[in-house]
């Protein structure tokens, strides 16, 4: 069955997947979201017996339906090679009581390349597909792990320009050399004095501003987006749910039909959302453990039913999660609004109004699959230390916030059903604030002497992405104030 993409803000604004993924976002602000979620009618037991690819295949065949096999087999099998460190692609790793699912083997050591690395691809696609002629000018907000993953895979693909914006304060050193050091003609990267929401906010008025669509095309230039408002990012991150589902069940650890949790470090909401999604598919999840760091904004929402966006914008060692404005719980909204349409308007209004909606009582009884719950710094450092300690594992402190909130949950419902965590970024990431979680005394050594520290103490090989930083030339080191960005986003593109 033919799945169509319609946005949460007009049901009549209707289009194909690769017209989704070529607009990213819709004319009047909403997002896309699928109008039915086929089922995953594959035996799981068959799947089990899949790689990577293969389950991709299955799962994003059904849901982006235009594109034709030949097409998204090249998309997945260009993707998804020799870019990851491991055949695997995402291997799911059992330790301290948990599966942590490892989404950070691509090119940028961070979940965002399970999306970013096809994304490029689909897009090319479905330009090709919808005769579109202009150049596609990739316009991307980041918290830091989106912009690197986004410059990685469009760097030099023909027909393209990107354009990141991250947070000049807002992100980790490794993070943000990443950016600076990108090569490729096509890119550009600027600091913004501001917070992740104003870059997010800057990009977003410049989707919705008509006048300069007008300019651009005149110019032969449109937007996309590479954040994960495009319905080409949700849909790859589906995949690797069904995938981690299917390897409990290859391991004996589970049989097909049993039910898993997931737990899902949490900032704009696209990763959880994905997993929704896979359950609206047919895998069998229970709960949607939704974790966040001292940003709890998410989780005052599923306690209360109020989002409340209104509060101190607070710098963590998870950075990626500092977020108070969720995007993706949009599609949420409209579906346990019963894909009302006129009620979504209302509450994203009334955000943008007056930074708060409260979701009526009958929206509120469908969020009872969602568990919400945080970690506060010094529980993410503290996770860090004990699992290193228990179990020689060293994770991130994304996925620290995510171990953290789920022995919560496990303390507070007793509830020992297997879980899958999301790990969403290598330790080497974020190799300060790991190193001085498990040893606060390095906190005197440079972030490449706590990389070999980390190396050391983990015994894991450094990621070919942190040699290459270690002696790259900045290239890029433009900072605009967050009023700018249009302004240089004109200048980039001569307009
Ligand atoms: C982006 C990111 C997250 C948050 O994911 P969302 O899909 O925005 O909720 C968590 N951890 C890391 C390392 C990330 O890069």
């Amino acid at each position: 069955m033919a799945v169509m993409y319609k946005s949460t803000r007009n049901s009549n604004d209707m289009i194909t997947a690769s017209k989704a993924i070529l607009k990213g976002l819709s004319d009047n602000g909403g997002l896309y979201v699928p109008d039915n979620i086929p089922s995953l009618d594959v035996d799981l037991n068959e799947l089990s017996q899949m790689n990577y690819q293969q389950v991709a295949y299955e799962v994003m065949s059904r849901m982006l339906t235009d594109f034709t096999e030949e097409e998204l087999k090249h998309c997945i099998n260009s993707a998804y090679d020799k870019k990851f460190d491991t055949a695997e692609i995402a291997p799911l790793v059992k330790k301290a009581g948990g599966n942590y699912l490892e989404l950070f083997h691509g090119s940028t050591i961070a979940f965002k390349d399970m999306a970013l690395s096809i994304l490029p691809y689909l897009l090319v696609t479905s330009a090709k597909k919808n005769d579109v002629t202009n150049e596609i000018v990739i316009l991307t907000a980041t918290s830091g792990d989106t912009g690197k993953a986004a410059l990685a895979g469009f760097a030099d693909v023909p027909g393209t320009k990107i354009i990141v914006f991250y947070p000049k304060n807002g992100v980790s050193p490794i993070q943000e050399k990443q950016m600076v050091t990108q090569k490729g003609a096509n890119t550009s990267v600027i600091g913004i004095i501001g917070n992740f929401d104003d870059a997010q906010t800057g990009v977003k008025n410049m989707f919705n501003d008509k006048d300069l669509a007008k300019e651009m095309d005149a110019k032969g230039y449109q937007f996309s987006s590479a954040n994960s408002i495009n319905i080409g990012r949700l849909v790859p991150q589906m995949v690797y749910y069904v995938y981690a589902y299917t390897r409990l069940v290859a391991k004996g650890d589970i049989k097909a039909g049993d039910k898993i949790n997931v737990v899902v470090p949490t900032g704009n909401f696209g990763n959880i959302l994905a997993a929704y999604y896979a359950k609206e598919m047919g895998l069998p999840i229970a709960k949607f453990i939704c974790a966040s760091n001292e940003n709890k904004v998410l989780y005052d929402f599923f306690e209360t039913g109020v989002y409340d966006k209104n509060r101190e914008f607070i710098l963590t060692s998870s950075p990626s999660m500092d977020i108070l404005i969720s995007s993706n719980l949009e599609r949420l909204i409209y579906r346990i609004a019963g894909d009302d349409s006129d009620k979504d308007v209302e509450l994203m209004n009334a955000l943008t109004t007056s930074g708060r909606y409260e979701i009526t009582s009958d929206m509120k009884a469908k969020l009872s699959e969602f568990y919400g719950n945080y970690a506060n710094e010094s529980e993410t450092a503290a996770t860090i230390k004990r699992i290193y300690e228990s179990d020689g594992y060293i994770m991130d402190t994304h996925t620290a916030v995510a171990a953290a909130v789920y022995e919560k949950y496990r303390k507070d419902t007793g509830d020992d059903t297997p879980a899958v965590i999301a790990s969403t970024a290598s330790p080497y990431k974020f190799t300060r604030s790991v190193m001085e979680a498990i040893d606060p005394a390095c906190a005197s050594q440079s972030d490449f002497e706590l990389v070999d520290e980390l190396n050391k103490l983990s015994g894991v090989k450094i990621p070919q992405a942190i040699e290459d930083i270690r002696s790259a030339a900045v290239l890029h080191d433009t900072v605009c104030d967050k009023n700018e960005m249009e302004k240089e986003v004109r200048r980039i593109l001569g307009l």
